[in-house]
């Protein structure tokens, strides 16, 4: 993996998909007041990077989470007002600056639809993170209301792991616990709602918050409601039903091209050129919806 190099800045750390920057001279995350959050192109599916990535992912991803963070901008969040110490131009488009937070270790994930690893445990279970759920649901299916199914944030390399709420309590504490939970609920409520009067159905996605260690303050942090981190179908062909009801606006076209074509051990074939412009295609579709531009 190449890291872009920066006058001033120096690389931290990189997840699967973005690349962590600190300025210079400083000893590590902890110490520093700000982050620079790289996305890049890469694309990841079932915890592999594939290759090749998706030309503009980046800068389409960091678009729709600036978009979001704007939308929501009574939500205490983590951006730092532009002009604080610029964006080097290298990665202008693709990059946020940020504030260093403590980071809970918390995937909060809420869903208004059931799929994915939400569907196959219910599937086993009938439950969600402990939440019980009707019976004789299928793929794709809305949920009475949204639910909070946390997960348990992985150190690198290992899997995250779903977990119930009282789980979360132990390890974050309850008011911090509850805190998280009632702010994922009602940022998922604002966003689906956002998201239906533009014709796309938010599924469910998944937030990240961190407190301010001077102000105390828990702030939505992160990327935020890009298709990345969340599930996006179009309303359209979701109420026409069928086979095609989940046509996404997310990776999901990547993840059924290579269910289709590989079993998932050993190192992931490469994506064909058909599959990255459909996929890129799709990205840009979403935020022309959603943003209208
Ligand atoms: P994965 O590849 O599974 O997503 P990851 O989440 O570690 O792994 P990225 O999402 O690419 O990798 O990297 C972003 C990292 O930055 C995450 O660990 C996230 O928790 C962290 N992060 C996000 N916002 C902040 C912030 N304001 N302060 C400190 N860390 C942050
Ligand atoms: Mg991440």
């Amino acid at each position: 993996m190449t890291t872009q190099q920066m006058q001033g800045w120096q690389h931290v750390y990189s997840g699967k998909v973005r690349d962590l920057y600190i300025e210079e001279g400083l000893p590590g995350i902890e110490y520093a007041e700000r982050v620079l959050m790289v996305a890049s192109d890469r694309v990841s599916a079932f915890d592999h990077v594939l290759s090749p990535g998706i030309p503009g992912k980046g800068e389409l991803l960091t678009t729709l989470s600036l978009w979001w963070f704007d939308q929501l901008d009574d939500v205490p969040n983590h951006l730092l007002a532009p002009g604080h110490v610029p964006v080097p131009p290298e990665v202008a488009g693709r990059a946020m600056l940020a504030r260093t937070l403590d980071m809970f270790p918390i995937e909060c994930v809420v869903r208004g639809y059931l799929s994915g690893s939400g569907y196959l445990e219910y599937v086993e279970t009938q439950a969600v993170c402990g939440i019980q759920l009707p019976a004789g649901l299928s793929d794709g299916d809305r949920l009475p209301e949204p639910i909070y199914t946390p997960a348990w944030k992985a150190p690198l390399g290992q899997h995250d792991e779903n977990i119930t709420f009282e789980r979360t309590v132990e390890l974050i504490g309850a008011a911090d616990a509850e805190a998280l939970r009632s702010l994922s609920l009602s940022i998922f409520g604002r966003a689906s709602t956002i998201a239906e009067s533009r014709g796309v159905i938010l599924a469910d996605t998944k937030f990240e918050f961190g407190r301010n260690g001077e102000t105390g303050v828990i702030a939505l942090a992160d990327e935020v409601l890009t298709s990345d981190s969340s599930r996006y179908w179009d309303a359209t062909t979701y109420e026409a039903g069928g086979p095609g009801r989940l046509a996404s606006f997310d990776k999901q076209i990547v993840r059924n091209w290579l269910s289709a074509h590989w079993d998932k051990t050993g190192t992931p074939p490469a994506l064909p050129p058909a599959i990255v412009e459909q996929a890129t295609a799709r990205y840009l579709e979403l935020i022309q919806r959603l943003t209208g531009e």
